[in-house]
Parts: C-alpha cells; structure tokens; sequence
C-alpha cells in the first residue's frame, strides 16, 4: 500500500480529526521538503516553515466536521500549502500552483479522517498565462496599424460608427479631420519607399503627439492617408486644432525636394465638425474638405460644417 501511495504523481496525505498527519507520501515529502518522519503525527499546520493558507484551514476543518468532500480549485486558490517546484538548475525553487481535493474517510477505528490529494497545476497556469498573453497581442494587432502603431482602418470603421451614434443621440458635435501627405507619390519615387515609410512613421507620431484627451483617436486611413475623430469641440476650436496638427508636420522639417509646395514634407487637412443626423456624412464631407484643402495649394486646413445652418451659426 505504501509503495502505491509512493509511487503516485500525485501529493497524498491523511490527517485525522485532530488534524494529525497519519500520511505522508514521497511526492508530498520531495516538494515539501519534509520527510515523512518529521510529518507523522504533527499537526498538519505546524509542519511546514511558511504558513498555510487560511482557506486551506478552514476547508480542512469543514471537512473534518461536516464530512463533506471539498475542492480548491487553482483558479481560486493558486497555492494553498508551501509546496515548490525543484528544478534541476541552480535556480530557486519556485511555488507550486495547486489544485487540491479534501475527502471524508473512515480510518480503520472508525474515526474521522481526511484524505488530502494535492496536484501540480503549475504547467496549466503558465499555458493560461501564455494563452492570455498571446490573445492580447492578436486583440492589438487586430486593431494597430503594423507601421505607425497607431489605430488601424478597421478600428477606426468601428469606432466611427459608435462615436456617430454617440454624437446623434447625444446631439453634441464630432469633428472628423481627414489628413494626406502632400506629393507624397514624388517623395516615394526619389528618396525610395523604406524612406516614405519613415515618413509615414514620424507623421503618425507628430499627429499622435497632439491628442490629450481619452476621447479622441487618430487612426491609419490608408496608404499615406490619416484620420482623427474627436467629439465635443466647437467648430472654432477644431479650425484651430486642424493648424496645430499641419504645423506640427510642418516643424518637422523633414527635406522634400521634389515637393511642388516648399520643400519640405506637409500636409492637408480636411474637417467637419457637426451634430450627426440623419442622412449627413461628416466622412464624406472631411474628404471634400481636404479636396478643397489640394485645390487651394496643399499645406493648407478646410474646415467645412456638416449642415449649411450650422454655417450660419459660425458666422
Ligand atoms: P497629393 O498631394 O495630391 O496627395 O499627391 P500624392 O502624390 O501624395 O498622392 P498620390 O495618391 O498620387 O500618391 C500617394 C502615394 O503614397 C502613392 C504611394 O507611392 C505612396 N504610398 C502609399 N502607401 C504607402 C506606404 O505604405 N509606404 C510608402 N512608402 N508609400 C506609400
Ligand atoms: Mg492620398
Ligand atoms: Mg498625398
């Protein structure tokens, strides 16, 4: 019987109604570093150098009373005894993630007894840890441009559409801001694509570098195309933020010679600032801004209202 119990991959231990250790066997002993000598008939709770969680305790002792099995589940309680994991390296050894059953029994003298089985959820716990670890970094990638690091289309299509809902049933007003790069296909042809890249990269980053507030995204539109969503700022305040972000390009001074506007990388800026309703597109009418924003001679803001009353409003 004892070399069964020795042999388990598994702790197994009994204590009886006074909580006395009546079992010990080898599994228990090499990661407790107790030896069965030192266990027998010692309280269980005195037996190790650290302390044993309280919920173990009172599992035992609710055993003990009510002669009703318990289960302490790893996903409650990680590590109740001071059990550790022996590596063979020289590292330290580290705890040991349990999972434990506590069950009634009857010892030979027909007094109350417990069993205690004890397993290593240790690999478990990391492949959850591994598995959640992994599951956020696919939620990111799913929603983070792989270039700018900064929202992706299709966050920003999601997001649109809730911000819109927002907007209309709030009736507060959303800014859309639409931003392209000027000349950009020339800057590609003559300094190469790794160095449009590198633009595309620090542009996201000058665009980024402006928003404070939670509310607010910028996001990838596409190709050298970006786009700012931000709720709740007077039409005048988002006339002023349009120049902030197209200066905030402008101070970054990166050379351009092929441009046919100064020298130098820029940018047009397309807003539409409005209280949704019903059949008006706020996207639609950014993009017609920012077509009015190339027409006027690049490096230039259009801000356009949503409706032509609330134009009569701005005036
Ligand atoms: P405009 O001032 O009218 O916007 O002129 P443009 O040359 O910027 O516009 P056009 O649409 O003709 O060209 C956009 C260029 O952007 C074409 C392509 O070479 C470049 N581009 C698009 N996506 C990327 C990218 O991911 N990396 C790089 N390096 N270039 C890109
Ligand atoms: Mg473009
Ligand atoms: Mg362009």
């Amino acid at each position: 019987m004892n070399d069964i119990c020795n042999t388990l991959n598994l702790g197994v231990c009994a204590v009886d109604a006074e909580g006395k250790v009546l079992l010990w066997n080898d599994w228990i002993a090499k990661h407790s570093g107790v030896k069965e000598t030192d266990a027998l008939n010692k309280p269980l709770e005195q037996i190790f150098s650290e302390p044993v969680s309280p919920s173990f305790l009172a599992a035992l002792k609710n055993t003990l009373t009510y002669r009703l099995p318990v289960v302490l589940s790893t996903a409650l309680h990680r590590s109740p005894l001071p059990l550790h994991n022996v590596s063979g390296t020289n590292q330290q050894p580290s705890r040991m993630y349990q999972s434990i059953t506590i069950t009634p029994i009857q010892s030979q003298r027909d007094e109350s007894c417990c069993l205690i089985q004890v397993t290593d959820s240790s690999t478990s716990i990391k492949r959850e840890k591994m598995l959640r670890a992994h599951s956020e970094i696919l939620k990111k990638e799913a929603t983070t441009d792989g270039l700018t690091d900064i929202c992706n289309r299709r966050f920003f299509d999601a997001h649109y559409e809730m911000a819109v809902a927002d907007a209309k049933r709030q009736k507060y007003p959303l800014s859309i801001f639409m931003i392209d790069i000027d000349f950009f296909k020339s800057y590609n042809d003559y300094y190469g694509h790794v160095a449009g890249d590198d633009v595309i990269k620090r542009v996201a980053d000058a665009l980024k570098s402006q928003l404070s507030r939670a509310t607010d995204i910028v996001a990838r539109y596409g190709g050298e195309e970006f786009v700012l969503v931000m709720p709740n700022l007077p039409q005048q305040v988002a006339k002023q933020f349009a120049e902030k972000l197209r200066s905030a390009v402008f101070n970054l001074a990166m050379p351009h010679i092929k441009s046919q506007t100064l020298k130098q990388i820029t940018i047009s800026v397309g807003v539409c600032t409005g209280i949704p309703e019903n059949d008006n597109n706020l996207l639609n009418k950014a993009d017609t801004a920012l077509y009015q924003a190339k027409v006027k001679g690049r490096n230039q803001c259009v801000c356009l209202p949503l409706s032509e009353a609330e134009e009569y409003l701005e005036q």
